[in-house]
């Protein structure tokens, strides 16, 4: 595993400060017991844990967090809110990354690269749905 750099200056950082800002979340209430990673059904999927994202976050990773393919597959099913024994809400936290990497980066998904046969065969909820997940 590649070697991590801390700072007080990441550790107090304005993207720290965003992520809490916008999911409305104590980010040190978490005590990494794991339980959200344990029970989301995306987690399979994810190349970063759902609690390693929450620690990423409070150690001010900013890129690793940023580039991590994990908050695209959080679903927002809220089994880890149902779990969390310090109340985090860690799917708000999820949506609040995703907005500050939509701001970096722009649109996860290009809409011109949806071929016709797809949009002919996915549920307009879907699309809906997709295009508030994953675009400005
Ligand atoms: S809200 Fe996201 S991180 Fe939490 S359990 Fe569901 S898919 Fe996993
Ligand atoms: S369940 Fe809550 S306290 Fe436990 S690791 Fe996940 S976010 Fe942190």
């Amino acid at each position: 595993m590649a070697r991590i750099q801390l700072s007080t200056g990441r550790l107090n950082s304005d993207f720290v400060r965003r992520v809490a800002e916008l999911s409305g979340q104590d980010l040190l209430a978490c005590y990494q017991c794991g339980k959200c990673s344990a029970g989301c059904p995306a987690a399979g999927s994810m190349n970063v844990l759902p609690s390693q994202i929450i620690r990423l976050v409070q150690l001010g990773l900013e890129d690793e967090v940023l580039q991590s393919e994990t908050i695209w597959y959080c679903a927002s099913c809220l089994t880890c809110v149902a779990r969390c024994p310090k109340g985090v809400d860690l799917a708000r936290v999820m949506e609040a990354i995703r907005k500050i990497a939509l701001e970096r980066y722009g649109d996860h998904i290009l809409v011109t690269k949806i071929s016709p046969d797809e949009l002919a065969e996915w549920p307009q909820q879907a699309f809906i749905g997709g295009f508030r997940k994953y675009t400005r």
